[in-house]
């Protein structure tokens, strides 16, 4: 059986908001993602100690360097993100293509992979639209006080 997960992010890697900030964050989503039976989806908030990686599951079909733009093995990642247990305290790494020291968050991942230590997921939407508009993104920022950005995930 296949699942949906989105996560709403800050751009900023580290950022984490306030507990009262993250609060209202979650009203808001909840707001937006109505559960008309209170048991079909999940809303999780999720503060990490370490940058925890925000994986977008079967979707992530390529990934490239922004160096030499060579292609980076899908195993290598995975590899990767198993060993440190989806957890890291930096992000740089040697990649496999040019040898070359990059942080991870500058990958080009194709569907898109984030790393945060803040989270807000929405698990099996109810609503048909399942993404976050750009507007809601707009209004979610302007929420916690920092940018932020969405990851679709698919398993
Ligand atoms: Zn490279």
């Amino acid at each position: 059986m296949s699942e949906f997960y989105i996560s709403a992010i800050p751009t900023d890697v580290n950022w984490q908001p306030t507990t009262d900030t993250a609060d209202a964050a979650e009203a808001y989503v909840r707001r937006i993602f109505p559960d008309p039976d209170g048991t079909l989806q999940e809303v999780e908030v999720e503060f990490h100690d370490r940058i925890r990686v925000v994986h977008p599951g079967e979707s992530l079909e390529r990934i490239t360097c922004p160096r030499c733009s060579g292609d980076i093995p899908l195993d290598w990642f995975q590899d990767l993100v198993e060993e440190a247990e989806e957890e890291f305290d930096s992000l740089d790494v040697t990649v496999p293509c040019c040898s070359a020291l990059v942080p991870l968050d500058t990958l080009h991942y194709d569907w898109p992979c984030g790393f945060a230590r803040f989270e807000i997921g929405i698990r099996d939407a109810c609503r048909p639209e399942y993404e976050f508009t750009d507007e809601e993104l707009a209004e979610l920022a302007g929420i916690l006080g920092h940018p932020v950005r969405q990851i679709l995930a698919h398993f």
